[in-house]
């Protein structure tokens, strides 16, 4: 027994021994094994990076990450996806860097690859490699008290800003931000920020010069000068699929329910001019109410326009490409934030023609009428010079101008009443001038939103260059904020449809 217990100290202390050595002579041994790294994390008084929910948490889709990045990293971000399909968000509390840059690299390519969006939420504070993963988020978004650090690395003899730029040691780190699409000067920036042992905080005009948070309003944007751009062909009814699957697309990918397995909706009409028969297609799907399932509310915009004119191309970017954009990022809101009403979100097809997508919208609705209680319809909406917006509508159902005039208030735009009076001479009556024309006929409240005309209305200079930005993300701002508003406190008033 007592020579048993001697030598298994003896092989324990050679062990202990052989360790020791092993580590000694070949360091990489601890620092490229994840017990290792989080050996060395723990004598440093860190932890590593872990992924959880919290308690109070309702919905599942934001993950919540703390600690330092290190070789399980990869692993870890794709069980807990893979486990959790609905998350949409990692929100980064505490990652003050990471122990394997490598790995981290990869994991991050992972959270881009699979779209995932990060947060830096209250009081956050993210570092260093951390700040490397925040940065592979496909949207980014820094709540104000967040901070964001950064710094140059190095090597134990050199720091990244001693080495020439064309050194081989920058690139997996130029390659990786050309991959996430952030500008490389800001790598550049790291470098001479703080050196590897400092971290130097990012001011918000840094993280707006490089250009670390998305822009939320880039979406409406980029969607509105994809459809007007000249491979779109002016989108004109018969020679508009390209835009129609853009549209088919989008709707599918927020997840916005089909009737009938579909969102194309054929219909034929007889063209007036040429008295021959042409089909045209609506694309429409909706999101379900919680509270009032069986009532609809219809938001509509016209997606055709004028075509190729004489080898010219009218590309609508304001008639109707603003619209269009405006409806699918109203829609992927609703889907996010679920409405109280059910919504039907149409783009209309054959407006130019005569309004035939609305025409036939009505005539064949996928809801009873008497379910639709509101018609919303936005048609250019993202140029004007005066910030002036027309809510169209409010003559015939005033029940609705207070409401909206409680959420236009706020807002900077210019918001007027009228062209709704058949009786005002000043001005164009528009109440049968597009696809609200249709609901009107029928006795549905509508509420149309557009702008007066400009030089470019039905015009090749209808072009993505000569819209008012800001002037149209506020319109869709207001549209938004009205249909909450009507949604939640929809004045009770009893429908009378006309034949
Ligand atoms: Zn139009």
């Amino acid at each position: 027994m007592k020579k048993n217990v001697k030598r298994g100290v003896i092989v324990l202390l050679i062990c202990i021994v052989v360790l020791i050595g092993v580590i000694y002579f070949f360091p990489q041994v601890l620092y490229n094994s994840a017990l290792g790294q989080k050996a060395i994390l723990t004598f440093s008084g860190e932890k590593v990076a872990t992924f959880y929910f919290k308690e109070d948490q309702t919905k599942m889709d934001t993950l919540y990450m703390k600690g330092i990045i290190y070789r399980n990293t990869h692993n870890d971000i794709q069980k807990v996806l893979n486990e959790n399909p609905q998350v949409t968000t990692i929100a980064m509390i505490d990652v003050g860097g990471s122990i394997d840059d490598e790995i981290n690299l990869i994991a991050s390519q992972e959270i881009r690859k699979r779209k995932i969006n990060t947060y830096l939420p209250k009081n956050a504070m993210v570092a260093s490699g951390g700040t490397d993963m925040f940065l592979a988020g496909t949207k980014r978004k820094i709540h104000p008290t967040a901070k964001l650090g950064v710094h140059s690395w190095s090597d134990g003899t050199k720091g990244g800003n001693e080495y020439p730029q064309d050194h081989p040691d920058h690139i997996k780190y130029l390659e990786y931000y050309s991959e996430m699409q952030i500008p490389l000067k800001f790598y550049w920036y790291t470098l001479n920020a703080a050196s590897a042992e400092d971290i130097h905080w990012m001011t918000p005009s840094e993280i707006k010069q490089y250009k670390i948070e998305t822009n939320k309003a880039s979406e409406l944007l980029s969607l509105q000068k994809k459809m007007s751009s000249d491979e779109f062909l002016g989108r004109r009814t018969g020679n508009n699929l390209k835009t129609q699957d853009l549209i088919k697309s989008y709707f599918k990918e927020i997840g916005l329910r089909q009737f009938k397995n579909a969102y194309s909706s054929q219909f034929s009409f007889i063209e007036e001019q040429t008295k021959k028969q042409r089909t045209g297609t609506n694309i429409m799907g909706y999101v379900k109410g919680k509270k009032h399932e069986a009532k609809y509310l219809v938001i509509g915009a016209h997606y055709d326009h004028l075509g190729v004119v004489n080898d010219t191309i009218y590309n609508g970017a304001d008639d109707n490409a603003s619209g269009t954009a405006a409806l699918l990022v109203l829609a992927k809101y609703f889907v996010k934030h679920q409405p109280e009403h059910s919504i039907i979100f149409v783009a209309f097809d054959a407006e130019e023609l005569g309004l035939f997508g609305s025409k036939s919208f009505v005539q064949e609705p996928p809801v009873p009428l008497t379910d639709i209680k509101l018609n919303i319809n936005f048609d250019m909406i993202s140029r004007n010079p005066l910030n002036e917006i027309y809510v169209v509508g409010t003559y015939d159902y005033p029940q609705f101008k207070p409401l909206i005039q409680s959420v236009a208030k706020p807002s900077s735009l210019k918001v007027s009443y009228g062209h709704d009076n058949p009786d005002d001479t000043t001005k164009d009556y528009w109440m049968l001038s597009s696809d609200n024309g249709p609901f009107h006929k029928k006795g549905i409240p509508n509420i149309t939103f557009s702008e007066e005309d400009h030089p470019g209305y039905h015009h090749p200079t209808d072009d993505f260059e000569n819209i008012h930005p800001v002037f149209y993300k506020n319109v869709v701002t207001l549209i938004q904020k009205v249909i909450e508003k009507v949604d939640q406190q929809f004045p009770d008033n009893d429908l009378k449809l006309k034949k």
